[in-house]
Formats: structure tokens, sequence, C-alpha cells
């Protein structure tokens, strides 16, 4: 036993959506327990340019949409021309569009679907036949406890599904590559204080409900994802596949 198994030195990671909220705060704490990592996100960062380049960690921004049909291998083709290997793909890219269900348009639904769920699976595929070759890897997808029940007061019936199917298919991948030593499991945030949910934080109708509805009070931050993201990539956890790790202040606990 060893706080070492903790550590992700030598390991080279795939972080989609790295450049802000939850992806950065992930490949902050990659860098700090020895990762290197490509980022990928469809505009660069300066400020997160600024503070990983600071820290002195080891890492590679290359700009792609990640619902382009060509990005996910692109990606990973380029992690192992830079660093020779992948070791741990973060599917963490996603966006949520509220809305009542008979005026939500099929463009809005066609844009949660590609990228939170088509997404997904084309850098699984893309990354496992690598992983499969050097007889492992991990895959952390990042769900939502919006997969698992229906936030209320808004409606967000295309964004609660693409994460239940985010759920289903960590399951199935860890089920289907267990037996070779990749681990596939996700984390189902609740919410949490990034450009993705500020909007709620400063509706008057949301944020009184949200917060009545957290036990613990209060809205998480990406680092208290991060460290559970780590977990679930680091030797640490290297007997759990299929979990989905609620991090959500108790919200379902009611
Ligand atoms: P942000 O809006 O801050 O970050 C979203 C990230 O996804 C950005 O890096 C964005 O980069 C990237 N992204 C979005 N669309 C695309 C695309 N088409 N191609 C490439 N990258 C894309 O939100 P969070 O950090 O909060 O979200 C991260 C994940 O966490 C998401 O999957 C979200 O659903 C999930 N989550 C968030 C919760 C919250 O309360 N914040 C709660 C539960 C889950 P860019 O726009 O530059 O492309």
């Amino acid at each position: 036993m060893s706080l070492n198994q903790f550590r992700l030195d030598g390991k080279v990671a795939l972080i989609t959506g790295g450049n802000r909220g939850i992806g950065l705060a992930v490949a902050e704490i990659f860098g700090e327990a020895g990762a290197k990592s490509v980022l990928t996100a469809r505009r660069d960062n300066p400020d997160a340019d600024e503070i990983l380049t600071k820290k002195g960690y080891d890492y590679d921004f290359v700009s792609g949409d990640a619902t382009d049909p060509e990005t996910p291998e692109r990606l990973v083709r380029h992690t192992i021309a830079k660093y020779g290997r992948i070791d741990i793909l973060v599917n963490n890219a996603g966006v949520a569009v509220h809305g009542d269900t008979p005026e939500f348009s099929d463009e809005k639904l066609e844009k949660i679907i590609s990228t939170n769920v088509v997404q997904v699976f084309r850098f699984s595929r893309a990354a496992l036949p690598a992983m499969r070759e050097q007889g492992g890897g991990v895959i952390l997808n990042v769900g939502s406890m919006s997969g698992l029940a229906s936030n209320v007061p808004q409606n967000q019936v295309a964004y609660n599904s693409s994460k239940a199917a985010v759920h289903m298919m960590t399951k199935s991948l860890a089920s289907e590559f267990a037996a070779e030593g990749i681990r596939v499991n996700a984390v189902a945030p609740g919410y949490i204080d990034t450009d993705m949910s500020r909007g709620g934080f400063s509706n008057p109708d949301w944020d009184p409900v949200w917060r009545r509805m957290t036990p613990m009070g209060r809205y998480g931050q990406p680092e208290e994802v991060a460290n559970c993201v780590l977990f679930l990539c680091s030797p640490a956890s290297s007997y759990v596949t299929g979990a989905v790790l609620l991090i959500d202040g108790g919200y379902l606990t009611r």
C-alpha cells in the first residue's frame, strides 16, 4: 500500500474539453500527479495555458470540434505521436441546453446528442486499440447526476437522456474490456461552478431551488470533481470498473 498509487508518473492522458471548467481542473491535477496531457477543445484558452505553463506541467493543446467525425482519431494519433502512448482518456467535453420539450428544435437535440454521446463513443473507439495493444488503459467519462434524476425546475430532457447514455456506455465498455486491463468509469457531478452552470446560479427562479435541493447547501468546485477523476484514473482504483461516482453534495440522497 502506498499513496504513490494516486500518482500518474509516466502516464499519458487525452482530455476533451480541457481548456476550462472541469476539464482544466483535471488537467491541473493530472499535471501535479506527473502525467503528460493532450488537451482538446474548439478554442484555445490563454488563461489555461498560463496556469499550466506556470506550474511547469507537460501538456499540449490541440484544437478540434469533438463532434467532427475525424477529430477523435486525429487527437488519438496526435497523442501517440507526441508522447508515444495513450494511457488515459477523459471524455469530458459536453454541452447543456435547457428548454421545454414541445419547442425543443431538432438542431438543439442533435447538438446535445452529438456532443454528449456520439463523440464519447468515437473517442473511446479511437483510443481502445492503442490501449489494448499496450495491455491496459483507463477511460473516464464525465456523466451527470442529471443522468440519474430529472432536475427541477428547468426542463432538459435531451441533456438528462444524453448523460444516462454516457453512464450506460461506461458500464457496457467496462464489461467489454475488463479482461484486457482497460477500466472504464464515470463521474456524475451535481451543480459545479463552471461556465455551464453559472447562468443557473444567477437565475432567481433556479438558484434557490438548486441550493435547497442540495443537502450541502452549496455548489461544487471543478477541483472537487477533478480529485475524484484522479482517483478513478490512477492505480489506486485498480479494482473499480463500470462505476458511476456521484459528486453532488448529496443531491441524490433525496
Ligand atoms: P464548461 O462549459 O465550462 O466546459 C465545457 C467544455 O467542453 C469546454 O472545454 C468546451 O470547450 C468543451 N466543448 C463543448 N463542446 C465541444 C465541442 N463540440 N468540441 C470540443 N469541445 C467542446 O462546462 P463544465 O466544465 O462544467 O463541463 C464539463 C463536463 O461536465 C460536461 O460534460 C458537462 O456536461 C459535465 N457536467 C457539468 C456539470 C456542471 O454543473 N458544471 C454538472 C454535471 C456534469 P470549447 O467550448 O472551447 O469547445
